[in-house]
């Protein structure tokens, strides 16, 4: 069976993608003993997947898979986008990065609250690569709700009406942006793997 890094340690992440490209065997950078930090600095999400899945996949010679995504707010052409997890600096705790986007959001009519979520996953082997891309449309909520989640999921309504965090981890996995992209890079990857 065909070994793929997975740019991650996160436990979930990975029960994901491996619930999803099942004819693979996916380990962990911990799996492989890989240390290494990436930094996140392009302006794209696919920039910084392919980055991240490129330097991986050429430091252990193994094809490599990462991802990369965030929240954006159409209000304001899409910000925090790529800087969603550090745009108030690398200590802030994701509670306190969703009470400065209601604060700063305090106000404005349901129209203008508008947001997507995006993922980019990219594959990376031997100089070549594939992305896949997945986006959810909804909108950033006046008050937080909703306690099964992480990041900013307390904050982003589906179109259902219902939050990320209001979901069920089963159910959120099911639909999710990152469910999205995994679909359309394993579609890609069956076609030229
Ligand atoms: P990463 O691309 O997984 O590193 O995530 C970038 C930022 O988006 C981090 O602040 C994450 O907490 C946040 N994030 C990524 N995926 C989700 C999600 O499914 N729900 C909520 N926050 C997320």
């Amino acid at each position: 069976m065909k070994k793929i890094v997975v740019a991650t340690n996160n436990i979930g992440k990975l029960k994901e993608i491996r619930e999803i490209l099942k004819g693979y065997q996916l380990l962990s950078l911990k799996d492989v003993n890989c240390k290494v930090e990436i930094e996140e600095d392009k302006d794209t999400f696919e920039g910084n997947s392919l980055k991240k899945a490129q330097e991986i996949s050429q430091l252990l010679q193994m094809p490599c898979i990462a991802d990369d995504s965030g929240l954006c707010i159409e209000t304001y052409n899409g910000w925090p986008g790529v800087h969603t997890a550090r745009f108030l600096g690398e200590n802030a705790t994701a509670k306190e990065r969703n009470t400065y986007i209601l604060e700063k959001m305090k106000g404005l009519s349901r129209d203008q609250r508008k947001a997507s979520v995006k993922c980019c996953i990219t594959y990376y082997e031997n100089g070549n690569y594939i992305v896949g891309k997945g986006e959810i449309q909804g909108r950033i909520v006046e008050t937080p709700r909703g306690n099964n989640g992480f990041g900013f999921d307390e904050i982003f309504e589906l179109e259902d009406g219902r939050t990320y965090a209001e979901l069920s981890t089963e159910e959120k996995n099911k639909i999710s942006h990152r469910r999205l992209a995994l679909q359309d890079l394993l579609t890609k990857l069956e076609n030229h793997i």
